[in-house]
C-alpha cells in the first residue's frame, strides 16, 4: 500500500504542474495582444505627431505664400502714392500702405511661430520614431520570448504526460479512479498530508483511531471530514513536509 500511496502523491505532483503549465499556456494569446496594444500606442503617438507636423508645414506655406502677396500689395501701392494728384489721396494712400504693413507683420509673426514649432518639432519627432523603433524590437523579443517557453512547456507537458501514463499503469485501477474522481471535486487536491494529527486538506482533525492506522499503512485511509485519501507528514511520514 505505501508503494501505490507514494504513486498517488507522485501523480498529484505531476498533475499540479501539468495544470501550471497549462495555465501558463492559456495565459500566452493575452500577453502577445497586450505587447502589440502597446506596439500600437506608441505607433500611434508617432503618426498623430507626424500628421501634426504635415499640418504646421502646409500652414507654414500658406503663411509664406501671404507674405508674399502683402510684399505685392506694398509694392503696388508704394508706386501709386507717386502718382497721387492731391494731398488727400496721397494721406489716404499712407494710410493704406501703413494698414497693409502692419496686416503683413501680424502674418510675419504667426510665421516665425510655425518655423520655430517646426525647427522644434523635428527633434521630437525623431526621438519618437527612436521610441517607436525601440519598443517595435523589444516587442519582438518578447513575442520570441514567450514563443520559446510556449515550445518548452509543449515539451514539458508531453513528458509530464508520459510520465502520468507511465505511472498510472503501475497503480491499482480502482485508486486510480478514487483520485480522479476526488481531484475533480477537490480543486485538484485529492490527497492530502497529515500533520500534528490534522488533514492538510481541511485542517480537520484525525480521529485517534484513524491515525494509528495510518502509521500502519497498510491500507488506504481517506479524511472522514473531507474525503482525500491521507499521507504521513514529517519524518516518520510518506514524504517530508
Ligand atoms: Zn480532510
Amino acid at each position: 500500500m505505501l508503494e501505490q500511496l507514494n504513486f498517488l502523491i507522485e501523480l498529484q505532483q505531476i498533475d499540479k504542474t501539468l495544470q501550471h503549465i497549462l495555465l501558463t499556456i492559456e495565459e500566452n494569446p493575452r500577453k502577445i495582444k497586450q505587447i502589440d496594444q502597446e506596439t500600437q500606442q506608441v505607433q500611434s503617438t508617432f503618426e498623430a505627431f507626424v500628421r501634426e507636423m504635415e499640418e504646421t508645414k502646409k500652414q507654414r506655406k500658406i503663411l509664406e505664400g501671404e507674405v508674399e502677396d502683402f510684399d505685392q500689395r506694398i509694392k503696388k501701392s508704394q508706386v501709386k502714392l507717386m502718382e497721387v494728384k492731391t494731398n488727400k489721396e496721397y494721406k489716404a494712400m499712407l494710410t493704406e500702405i501703413d494698414e497693409l504693413k502692419k496686416a503683413k507683420s501680424g502674418k510675419e509673426d504667426r510665421l516665425l511661430e510655425l518655423l520655430e514649432k517646426v525647427e522644434e518639432g523635428a527633434g521630437k519627432e525623431k526621438t519618437l520614431k527612436n521610441n517607436l523603433e525601440d519598443k517595435v524590437s523589444e516587442g519582438k523579443l518578447q513575442k520570441d520570448q514567450l514563443e520559446k517557453e510556449g515550445q518548452e512547456h509543449e515539451k514539458q507537458l508531453s513528458e509530464l504526460n508520459r510520465k502520468r501514463i507511465e505511472l498510472s499503469s503501475r497503480m491499482d485501477s480502482a485508486l486510480l479512479r478514487q483520485y480522479e474522481f476526488l481531484k475533480d471535486r477537490l480543486k485538484g487536491l485529492a490527497v492530502a498530508g497529515v500533520k500534528d494529527a490534522a488533514c492538510l486538506g481541511c485542517h480537520m482533525h484525525i480521529p485517534p483511531q484513524l491515525f494509528n492506522e495510518l502509521h500502519r499503512r497498510d491500507r488506504i485511509i481517506t479524511c472522514p471530514s473531507c474525503l482525500r485519501i491521507l499521507y504521513l507528514v514529517g519524518p516518520s511520514g510518506n514524504k517530508e513536509d
